[in-house]
C-alpha cells in the first residue's frame, strides 16, 4: 500500500509574522514543483495570517499547532477549528508532547480535539510517544497502545484520510537523539496494529504514521525511505528554509 508522505514543520514558539514571511520567501523556490510529498508549515497562531496569501495555491499547506474543541465561547487563550480554517489552515497538530507536559493535555482531551477537528474538516496530526523512563522500563508498546486507543476512541475508519498519527518519542524531541529507523518502524507497527482495532484493517493500512524527533537533513533519508514511515513532524530543523527543504527532498 503506497501512502503519500507528509512532511510537517512544527515551529513551536518561534518566528514573528515578519520572520515567517522571510522563511517562506526563501523556502518556496527550494521546493517549487515538489509533489512527491505533502508539505505543511505550522507557525504560531499570530504568524498564520501572514502566510495565508503567500501559501495559497502553492504546494505548501498551513496548519495550527493546537485548537480547542468548542466552536466559540469564554475560553481565554484558545482558538477553534473554524478560526484556523478562516485563515487558510488545512491541518492542525494535536496532543504534542509539549502540550501534554506543560499544558495539561491528556489522552482524553486529545480525543475531544480530534473529534472536533474532524467535524470541522481539518486534517489532524495526532502526536503520541513514550518518555525515556517508559522506554527504559520496557513499557513503550503499552504506552503507545494506550495513547493510540484513547486518541482514536469513537473515530470511524471512514475518516482515515483526515488524520495522521505522529510517533514522537519524547526522549528524541529537541534532544538531537533520533530514534533509529528500526526503533521507529517497530513503534509504527505497534501503532498500526492498535489503530486496526479502532478503525478496521483496511483503514489502518491507509493510516499515515509520521515519525518526529530530531529529524535533520542528515538522517531524513534513512528514516523517510522506510515504507512504514509515512512522513515526519519536524521541529528545530524546520526553522531554516534550506534545512527544511533538504528534509522535504530527502
Ligand atoms: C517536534 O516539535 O514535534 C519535534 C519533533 O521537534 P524536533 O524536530 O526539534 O525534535
Amino acid at each position: 500500500m503506497s501512502r503519500k508522505k507528509l512532511l510537517a514543520a512544527n515551529w513551536k514558539m518561534y518566528k514573528t509574522p515578519q520572520q515567517a514571511e522571510a522563511f517562506v520567501g526563501g523556502f518556496l523556490p527550494l521546493v517549487h514543483g515538489h509533489t512527491r510529498d505533502e508539505i505543511v508549515i505550522c507557525p504560531p497562531y499570530v504568524s498564520i495570517p501572514a502566510l495565508t496569501e503567500l501559501l495559497c495555491d502553492t504546494n505548501v499547506g498551513l496548519g495550527g499547532q493546537n485548537m480547542y474543541w468548542e466552536k466559540e465561547g469564554a475560553y481565554t487563550g484558545e482558538v477553534s477549528a473554524a478560526m484556523l480554517l478562516s485563515v487558510g489552515c488545512t491541518h492542525v497538530i494535536l496532543g504534542h508532547s509539549e502540550r501534554r507536559q506543560y499544558f495539561g493535555e491528556t489522552d482524553e482531551t486529545v480525543n475531544r480535539r480530534l473529534q472536533a477537528a474532524l467535524a470541522a474538516g481539518l486534517t489532524s496530526i495526532v502526536c503520541i510517544g513514550e518518555v525515556l523512563e517508559e522506554r527504559e522500563a520496557g513499557i513503550t508498546n503499552d504506552v503507545l497502545r494506550r495513547q493510540c486507543e484513547n486518541a482514536l476512541r469513537g473515530i470511524s475508519g471512514e475518516h482515515v484520510a483526515k488524520f495522521t498519527i505522529a510517533y514522537e518519542p519524547v526522549w528524541a524531541i529537541g534532544t538531537g537523539k533520533t530514534a533509529t529507523p528500526e526503533i521507529a518502524v517497530d513503534a509504527h507497527r505497534v501503532i498500526r496494529k492498535q489503530a486496526a482495532v479502532a478503525l478496521g484493517d483496511d483503514a489502518a493500512q491507509k493510516l499515515r504514521i509520521l515519525y518526529g524527533g530530531s529529524i535533520k537533513p542528515e538522517n531524513a533519508k534513512a528514516l523517510m525511505s522506510q515504507e512504514e514511515i509515512d512522513g515526519g513532524l519536524v521541529g528545530g530543523a524546520s526553522l531554516d528554509p534550506k534545512s527544511f527543504a533538504a528534509i522535504v527532498k530527502w
